[in-house]
């Protein structure tokens, strides 16, 4: 449930709530109000009734005490009864009522009463005034008239209810006829009775309406049973004559239904309207600025904003837990950046660091599983590093990397790569050491990773320049392709790596892309490595002789030693194959050791079947760096079997006395003072300039089998005279690999060259299998 509805759940019970009281409380005072202003009014009613009854009997009294006065009824009283007196009685008390006009009456009629001592009085006089012309005494009057004659009084007055719901106020006299009196004695002859009844039609009318208004039950002299009423009143018309009002309880219900309902109704609507305008406040103070801050902090969470926004906060609780959010994530950002910083990169190089190119690649290989797209890694090794940090030191082989790193950063930016669909995403990392990767994804053209692979060659292309000079370093560059080279990282890394050492055999400065015959080799080359490791040199090497032919006398002047390994799990395995993977690997010193030793050591019985001393040729590795060492040892041996030191030979490639070329000349010069011989050899295959070579302090030249292959080839052979007549004139002697015909080593014979070596003059045999005869 979120704030708002929260807000709402705890929001409208307490505003019903408080409605409810509240609507009730004032319900209940308005109720008392109303009652009471309904009392009053009632009340208000009950007096104007009673005035005007009391008006009514005034004017009775009144109009009786006129009508006493009047000549008409003296001489009515006196005189004997005639009609005309009657009419004249008639017309008095008519023209009498004209005083009282405002005290209208719809029927007033005066009664005189004659007798009222006898057994039987005698309505002697009878008037009415109203809208009846036939009208008589009524039943009620003269009821009145005979209980007031028993009631042995002289005057009274009274309210007469009459049957048809009307009433008259009367008021009755007994006179002496003759004085108009009050008789001394009301038995006498002369008393006369005089009625006057006045029908209160005002009274009446307001004692209706105050029925109808109230539907009120009214009695006269008595107490209602009904106790179901609201409130009651009595008005008091007289003595003895007390008017009671009821009024029922319903009346009042039906005064306050309206009440009560538009109470409900106001209430339903302000609850509503209160209800909104809370949630409302709530929202605009409370909640929603929470809201905003729990979006913001989501937003700041999943990534996709930085940093919670402080503008136009408050100073409220909201707005200082705002501040304080900016503050922490402010502050675990920067923490945040660096920690990734350092997790994410490499220190030297800011590159993407191994564990951060593993994650990478990872999901890139995951994204493209998805997609159906290729992803490609790039494993770059830079070629003779481990010279440049040796020679110059590592501060130099740093700033060569840093240096490396940037123009690589450069040049493998997704928005220069051409490629038809997509963009592809190329991102550098430095392995370790001299060795740096580009994972690139999102691949849809096959050629993106080749043209990497070119522009991350074409940066050596200028060469590095630092104050202590210019770096001659390259790169070797293996590539493997998700999905045809491996499903996962590990298989794609190490197949990369496959390419460029691929590349590395290939002459470095180039790219090799893994293939299933790349990978064949390669596992050959696993296989070479790994019975390298564990051979038993003694069982499975042996050695073999071919000899050198001097031209000079068409002789055997010596034999170069090679070696062979007939391992028992790889069976014959050549030294093209075997040799280089043992330099790679570290290897070549227990090789070199165990070919001069027991190279040295078959001398003596070599030496024995030929009949004299000879020059044995020895080739050592190429990957020999310690050279100081295998020279002290060769001291050694030579001394140990008794050779002559000038009887040895020792063959070392092109690339050897480049590569190291002071501690070559070193080593070469230390050689060479003890009576060594030293031979270049595989001259032609490397790429260094004859005019180089030939200043290297050697004896010998030895011209390989594929160079002088292409050398003999018609259209090249003219050059060959004049590089041996090169050498020459540089102190170098000739030796030619590779003769196999006749001719051939006539031709060289007759181009000045020193020595052949070659199938022609023999293969390469064992000690016992070689037919010295033939030497
Ligand atoms: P390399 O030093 O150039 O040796 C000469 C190679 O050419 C030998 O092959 C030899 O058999 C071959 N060869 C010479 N003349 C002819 C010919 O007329 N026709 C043909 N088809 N081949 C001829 P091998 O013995 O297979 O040796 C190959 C390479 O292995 C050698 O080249 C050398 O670099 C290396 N190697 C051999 N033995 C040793 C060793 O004891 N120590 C070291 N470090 N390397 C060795
Ligand atoms: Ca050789
Ligand atoms: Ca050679």
């Amino acid at each position: 449930m979120n704030l708002n509805k929260r807000a709402l759940f705890l929001i409208i019970p307490v505003v019903f709530l408080s409605f409810l009281v509240a609507s009730s409380a004032f319900y209940w005072s308005l109720e008392k109000t109303i009652r009471g202003l309904e009392e009053n009014r009632l009340e208000l009613a009950i007096t104007e009734l009673t005035t005007s009854f009391h008006q009514y009997s005034t004017f009775a009294e009144s109009y009786l005490e006129a009508t006493l006065q009047n000549t008409a009824l003296r001489r009515f009283l006196s005189s004997q009864d005639s009609q005309y007196k009657q009419v004249s009685l008639g017309t008095a008390i008519t023209k009498a009522t004209g005083k009282f006009k405002h005290h209208r009456s719809d029927r007033l009629s005066f009664l005189i009463v004659d007798h009222i001592n006898m057994e039987k009085p005698k309505e002697q006089f009878f008037f009415e005034i109203s809208d009846d012309p036939f009208s008589n005494l009524s039943s009620g009057l003269r009821r009145d008239y005979e209980s007031f004659i028993a009631s042995n009084n002289s005057r009274v007055w009274g309210y007469t209810q009459e049957p048809d719901g009307t009433g008259k106020i009367t008021t009755s006299r007994i006179v002496d006829r003759i004085t108009l009196f009050e008789p001394t004695d009301i038995a006498s002859n002369n008393s006369v009775l005089l009625q006057l009844a006045v029908e209160p039609t005002r009274y009446l009318e307001l004692k209706k309406s105050l029925i109808e208004t109230y539907q009120a039950d009214i009695s006269y002299n008595k107490v209602l049973p009904n106790n179901s009423y609201a409130f009651r009143n009595k008005a008091y018309l007289g003595p003895g004559e007390v008017l009671f009002i009821d009024v029922p309880e319903s009346y009042l219900t039906e005064r306050l239904l309206p009440v009560r309902a538009t109470i409900i109704l106001v209430s339903i609507a302000l609850f509503f309207v209160s209800a909104l305008i809370l949630l409302h406040l709530v929202k605009r103070y409370i909640t929603g600025p929470i809201e905003s801050l729990e979006s913001q902090l989501s937003n700041v969470v999943d990534q996709h904003q930085d940093n919670i926004s402080i503008s136009h906060i408050g100073n409220d609780e909201v707005g200082r837990l705002q501040r304080t959010f900016h503050k922490l994530y402010g502050e675990l950002a920067t923490a945040y950046k660096r920690t990734k910083q350092l997790a994410e990169r490499d220190p030297l190089t800011q590159l993407h660091n191994m564990s951060y190119i593993h994650e990478q690649a990872a999901n890139a290989i995951e994204e493209a599983r998805e997609k159906d797209e290729c992803v490609a890694l790039i494993y770059i090794d830079l070629d003779n590093f481990k010279f440049v940090n040796d020679k110059y030191g590592h501060d130099v082989g740093d700033a060569l990397l840093q240096a490396f790193a940037a123009r690589l950063s450069s040049a493998v930016r997704s928005e220069d790569l051409v490629c038809s669909k997509k963009m592809p995403l190329a991102s550098p990392g430095r392995i370790a050491g001299d060795e740096f990767s580009v994972v690139v994804r999102g691949i849809h053209d096959a050629t993106v990773p080749e043209q990497i692979g070119k522009r991350v060659l074409s940066l050596f292309k200028e060469g590095f320049h630092f104050d202590k000079g210019q770096f001659p370093v390259s790169a070797s560059i293996g590539i493997s392709m998700y999905p045809a080279d491996g499903d996962t990282l590990a298989e794609l890394l190490a197949n990369a790596d496959n390419a460029m050492y691929q590349a590395k055999d290939n002459g470095k400065n180039s790219i090799a892309f893994y293939s299933k015959e790349l990978a064949t080799s390669m596992r050959r080359r696993m296989e070479i490595e790994h019975e390298l490791h564990n051979m038993d040199t003694d069982k499975e090497f042996y050695l073999v002789y071919m000899p050198l032919v001097a031209t000079k006398n068409n002789s055997v002047d010596g034999f170069e030693v090679l070696l062979r390994w007939n391992s028992p799990k790889l069976g014959f395995v050549g030294p093209d194959e075997f040799v280089p993977i043992a330099e790679r690997c570290g290897l070549f010193e227990k090789i070199d050791n165990w070919v001069t030793e027991n190279a040295m050591r078959q001398y003596a019985q070599l030496k024995e079947s030929l009949g004299r001393d000879f020059k044995l040729s020895i080739n050592l590795s190429s990957a020999q760096l310690n050279l100081n060492l295998i020279g002290h040892r060769l001291i050694e041996l030579i001394k140990q079997h008794k050779i002559p030191s000038h009887c040895i030979q020792l063959e070392m490639t092109e690339t050897l006395s480049v590569e190291f070329s002071r501690q070559a000349n070193q080593f070469l010069e230390l050689l060479r003072e003890q009576g060594f011989n030293v031979a270049i050899d595989d001259f032609g295959t490397g790429h260094t300039a004859l005019l180089q070579l030939v200043e290297y302090p050697a004896d010998m030249i030895k011209f390989d089998k594929t160079f002088v292959e292409k050398a003999m080839e018609p259209t090249n052979r003219a050059m060959l005279g004049p590089l041996v007549s090169l050498c020459h004139s540089q102190g170098l002697k000739v030796t030619v690999e590779g003769v196999e015909t006749k001719e051939m080593a006539s031709y060289l014979t007759d181009i000045g060259c020193d020595y052949l070596q070659g199938y022609y003059f023999g293969k390469p045999a064992k000690l016992e299998d070689l037919k010295l005869e033939n030497f």
